[in-house]
């Protein structure tokens, strides 16, 4: 399988190794072109508000919007996949959920957690930095993870999002769950 990771602002490099230790080709998309040769898209995380701004800029908004293309967004990523964001308006609106930016609270701007993490595994290693949570979700999005009441993982479809940064670990089983059981 060929997977983008849309390489505009973020951690593009370490999705690329974790494509490749799940046995396929990664690409950094930088053109809408590209869109149509890849079979899968990972956005990652970042600044969501810096990213809507440069996919808008590049023209990956429509082009997304209007694509059936697979795609699975962390922590920023999933920001910009979401209906409705917290006092903003959703972008992609991909994904029928709420997220609320940076929403651990400042105390806990960065930390790491173990995550079961429904049909992938039961010690997914999270890294959350300034992390949104998702507040609310549509009957027809399946609810794969959570902290303390926060939800932190989902899927709905083609569409997986998850609140934290898999790519900063070695763990690659996300990123290998999304080929396998959504792209492929
Ligand atoms: N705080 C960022 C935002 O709201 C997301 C942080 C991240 O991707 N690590 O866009």
């Amino acid at each position: 399988m060929k997977i983008g990771v849309l390489a505009l602002q973020g951690a593009v490099r370490e999705h690329i190794r974790h494509i490749e230790l799940s046995g396929h080709e990664g690409i950094a998309v930088k053109k809408v072109e590209q869109l149509d040769e890849i079979d899968g898209l990972i956005l990652p995380g970042g600044e969501s508000t810096t990213l809507r701004r440069l996919m808008d800029l590049y023209g990956f908004k429509e082009k997304l919007q209007q694509s059936d293309l697979p795609m699975f967004g962390t922590c920023a990523g999933l920001i910009v996949l979401a209906k409705d964001v917290e006092g903003e308006t959703g972008y992609l609106k991909k994904l029928d959920i709420t997220v609320a930016r940076n929403s651990f609270g400042r105390q806990v701007d960065s930390f790491e957690a173990e995550l079961d993490v429904k049909s992938i595994a039961k010690d997914i290693e999270g890294v959350f930095i300034r992390a949104p949570h998702i507040v609310n979700v549509e009957n027809n999005v399946e609810i794969l993870s959570s902290i303390s009441d926060k939800i932190v993982a989902v899927k709905q479809g083609k569409y997986l999002g998850v609140s934290f940064h898999p790519e900063l670990t070695d763990d690659y089983r996300i990123t290998q769950y999304f080929i396998e059981h959504i792209v492929k």
